[in-house]
């Protein structure tokens, strides 16, 4: 599995840039997907390729089919692959939801489950033994806010998250004779800069205390039960959604 392609889509920031790390640390050739940071994610592959890793950085808005395919176009000539992480993921500003646009929930719903369930379908083309593939992994990046709904701060991304969980349990069944896995994990708080993308950058900080083991988690945190579930060591895991949350 490890000189396989992995793609990590918003590999620049936050989770998925430490999962970026953390998969090409094990072997993997990395495919970085960022939405507009390239600075970002150039450093990311910078790191990669200073210890010696493979990785590019590949600019796609999921929320766009076009980049979508060209991702996956630009994978393809990287090499086989081997796993996809749905890691890319908004939050709107913190709103009831009889302050919400529209618009805002329609962006939310297209970046959170279309541009997941469109990168899975890409995945699956190129993986499923049914279409001549080797297999591979998928892991979604839910959140603990589909079970708690995230009342008064963004119910549109908690319900987006629990469309993602229903996803996981569908498509892990759908492909499970065909060499696929497929996973999801719901983060609880961690501390990354989409917090300051809701409006809010200490709000993990503030809600820390409320959390059963009384601290936030790191992104690294998140990243190790990703390259997990990648692994061969979760050969008997689909369709699984794993809390990674300090018991919120
Ligand atoms: P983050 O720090 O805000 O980083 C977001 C990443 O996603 C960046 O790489 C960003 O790219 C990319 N991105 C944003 N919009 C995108 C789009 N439309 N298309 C493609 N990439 C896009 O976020 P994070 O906290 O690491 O969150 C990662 C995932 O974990 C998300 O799905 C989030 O819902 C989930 N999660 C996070 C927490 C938490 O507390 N942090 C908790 C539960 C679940 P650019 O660098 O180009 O902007």
């Amino acid at each position: 599995m490890t000189d396989k392609v992995v793609i990590i889509t918003g590999g620049s920031r936050g989770i998925g840039r430490a999962a970026a790390l953390a998969a090409a640390a094990r072997g993997f050739r990395v495919v970085v997907g960022y939405a507009s940071n390239q600075k970002a994610a150039d450093e990311v592959v910078g790191q990669i390729q200073a210890k010696n890793g493979k990785a590019i950085a590949v600019r796609c808005d999921v929320g766009i089919e076009a980049d979508i395919m060209a991702l996956f176009k630009a994978a393809d000539a990287f090499g086989t692959l081997g796993a996809l992480v749905n890691n890319a993921g908004i939050v709107g500003a913190t709103a009831r939801v009889d302050q919400m646009s529209a618009e805002r929930i329609q962006r939310i719903m297209t970046v959170n489950i279309t541009g997941s369930i469109l990168c899975a379908r890409e995945a699956v083309k190129r993986m499923s033994t049914r279409h001549g593939g080797m297999g591979g992994v998928i892991v979604n990046i839910s959140s603990v806010a589909a079970k708690l709904g995230s009342p008064n701060t963004y119910v549109d991304y908690a319900a987006s998250k629990g469309a993602i969980d229903s996803f996981t349990v569908g498509l892990g069944q759908e492909v499970a004779a065909e060499g696929i896995r497929v996973a999801a994990i719901r983060p609880g708080l961690i501390d990354t800069e989409i917090h300051a993308s809701g409006g809010e950058p200490d709000r993990a900080h503030r809600l820390a205390p409320t959390v059963p083991m009384k601290r936030i988690g790191t992104a690294g945190e998140i990243a190790n039960a990703i390259l997990w579930l990648i692994s061969d060591e979760a050969s008997y895991v689909t369709g699984a959604i794993l809390d990674v949350s300090g018991g919120r």
